[in-house]
């Protein structure tokens, strides 16, 4: 189907869109700010949209802003204002991408080749009309079609859409995976590449780990845990999205022609199944204790201050005590701030993970992670499951000495 909803689908619109519509031969290619950091960098990645056109793929490239555009833009408004205007929020930042996909256009037309750059309006990308962190409700891909008909690379502008009142939106940071993804399930794509500064995705974070691993392939649960759990490759919603529309993702590095990882669903091919995929861990994830607070309340509102808890625990009837991650922290301040009860946090723990689809199947995962912990005097103080993850909180200092003991004890280093 040409059109793809994340949410409603808008009727009037979905009906004159081409449905049926799939482009088979087509990539969809995403490029980080890293990867599109200057002016050379973009000429390299426009030579490798083009080799991907000349090997007879119809391409469409998802470029990031340059480097730290994004960052350095984001910085201008708050000099500017301590409470930036929504809109025009919107409107600054998302020009960060129209830079960098222009001037890769420009690139691939030198090298020969029909280019076409466009903003995320003109790629047919609709929102909602929250500012910030707008959902994409639909992809009106005819204009997509045409380019791509008339034999051009098609670069989309990432991170943003037009909201259905014909406002500019963002997609909430680092949404160019969201618009890569959202992209690639409209238009029926092969694959979505997700061109980056590493190899992929690891078996833990190889500075802490040097003998750590890249996994050839993962399950977008695994995926969906690793990132909820610390791992920065990937935006959340952008793996959500991917497995919920069926694309097969694959990270990759922009500077080496090597396979990256993949992550697809538990019937892929590509598949080897491992009982564990990795440990992730996050250095520092606060932690906070509230009293004499019903916990239906206290959650609905965490989530309407779209705070992402994760371990939950009832202490006792009138204390609850849960986990939210450090990018939260001042939403969650806040709104426990606003509510008059009784509360603290501490910020002294980060949260080791080990991740894997196999745990479902193999008892004894638990006890091995424990014993392991134990074994080199590493205490657990609140430990949270799914049925693919066991994740426990540790002294942010003791975070490193149990990502490696875990990755040592599972030998996710042996392939
Ligand atoms: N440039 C935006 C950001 O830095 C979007 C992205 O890179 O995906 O968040
Ligand atoms: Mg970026």
């Amino acid at each position: 189907v040409a059109t793809t909803t994340q949410h409603e689908p808008i009727p009037e619109v979905a009906a004159d869109a081409e449905a049926g519509v799939l482009e088979r031969d087509l990539v969809v290619m995403k490029f980080g700010g890293s990867s599109v950091a200057d002016t050379q960098k973009i000429k390299d990645v426009a030579g490798r949209l083009v080799a991907a056109r000349e090997a007879g793929q119809r391409v469409l490239g998802v470029l990031s802003a340059m480097g730290d555009t994004t960052d350095e833009l984001v910085r201008l408004a708050y000099e500017i204002s301590a409470r930036p205007h929504a809109r025009e929020f919107d409107m600054l930042v998302s020009v960060g991408e129209r830079i960098s996909n222009a001037l890769c256009a420009m690139a691939i037309r030198d090298l020969g080749h029909e280019a076409v750059s466009l903003t995320g309006s003109q790629a047919g990308i609709v929102t909602d009309t929250v500012h910030g962190k707008a959902k994409i409700v639909e992809v009106r891909a005819q204009r997509l079609h045409s380019e791509l008909d008339r034999d051009r690379i098609v670069l989309v502008a990432g991170f943003q859409g037009v909201s259905t009142d014909l406002e500019v939106t963002t997609l909430g940071r680092g949404g160019s995976d969201m618009t890569a993804v959202a992209l690639a399930a409209a238009l029926g794509a092969r694959v979505c590449e997700i061109y980056t500064d590493v190899d992929g995705v690891f078996t833990a974070d190889p500075r802490i780990v040097p003998t750590a691993r890249k996994l050839k392939a993962v399950t977008y649960e695994e995926m969906l845990e690793l990132a909820a759990s610390g791992a920065k490759v990937l935006q959340l919603r952008s793996v959500e999205f991917a497995r919920n529309h069926d694309v097969r993702l694959h990270v990759r590095s922009t500077f080496s022609k090597e396979e990256g990882t993949w992550i697809v669903d538990e019937e892929d091919p590509v598949l080897e199944k491992a009982i564990i995929s990795g440990v992730a861990h996050t250095g520092c994830e606060p932690l906070y204790r509230v009293r004499e607070i019903d916990a239906a309340k206290l959650f609905a509102r965490l989530a309407e201050a779209s705070v992402n808890v994760d371990t939950i625990l009832q202490v006792s009837t009138d204390e609850i005590v849960f986990s939210a991650p450090l990018d939260d922290r001042e939403a969650c301040d806040e709104l426990l701030g606003s509510l008059g009860v009784e509360w603290s946090m501490r910020d002294d723990l980060g949260k080791v993970s080990l991740v894997g689809a196999g745990m479902k199947s193999h008892p004894g995962i638990a006890a091995k992670t424990f014993a392991t912990l134990e074994g080199i005097g590493v205490e657990s103080k609140v430990i949270s499951t799914s049925p693919i993850k066991i994740a426990c909180h540790v002294r942010t200092e003791d975070v490193p000495r149990a990502v490696t003991a875990l990755h040592e004890a599972f030998e996710l280093d042996l392939d």
